[in-house]
């Protein structure tokens, strides 16, 4: 318990940016920080009640806890990631932003059936975890359990992806 409290005090935040009049929350810190981040990935994993098969992460920072969660868990890891990194996309996903388009895509190696717990980093509009959960709809698995380590208020997240499990919340 106290390793999680000394975790979430490493998050660090910077005023107006990247714009004016918005507090960024930087993870950094906890990252590069052992302890923090062998509590985080072991609470990440203990709040989950759910059976998965395998990890999923969200490009860029989810593919870090995805990981860290899936070593511990001894399942593997499934990046659900921006189009046009995969070699071999078995599925895109096409879904709205604030300005335009964007689309996520996944490996053939996500196979229809499997049971996913999906990770992120940070729940801010919930649009991103809406479309990685819609990406792993499309393949034919399913979403057993949502898990982040920050959620921030007030940005509508939580009505969005209301089962996401939040470690932390500010
Ligand atoms: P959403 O799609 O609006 O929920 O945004 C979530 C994504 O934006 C996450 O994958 C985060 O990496 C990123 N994000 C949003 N706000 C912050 C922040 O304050 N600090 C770091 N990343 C953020």
């Amino acid at each position: 318990a106290d390793d999680i409290v000394y975790a979430r005090s490493l998050i660090r935040t910077i005023q107006d940016y990247p714009r004016p009049g918005v507090a960024f929350r930087d993870i950094t810190p906890l990252l590069a920080d052992g302890r923090a981040m062998h509590a985080t990935a072991q609470e990440l994993l203990a709040q989950m009640p759910v059976s998965f098969d395998v990890v999923a992460g969200i490009e860029a920072r989810g593919f870090i806890f995805a990981g860290a969660v899936a070593a511990l868990a001894k399942t593997g890891m499934i990046p659900l990631r921006k189009a046009g990194k995969l070699p071999k996309p078995a599925y895109r996903l096409t879904y709205a932003k604030e300005y335009g388009e964007d689309q996520l895509e996944v490996s053939p190696d996500l196979k229809p059936g499997m049971r996913v717990l999906l990770i992120d980093d940070i729940l801010a509009t919930g649009g991103s975890l809406k479309a990685g959960a819609d990406l792993v709809a499309a393949v034919g698995a399913e979403v057993t359990g949502i898990g982040v380590v920050l959620e921030l208020q007030g940005l509508g997240g939580r009505s969005v992806m209301p089962q996401t499990r939040a470690l932390f919340s500010m």
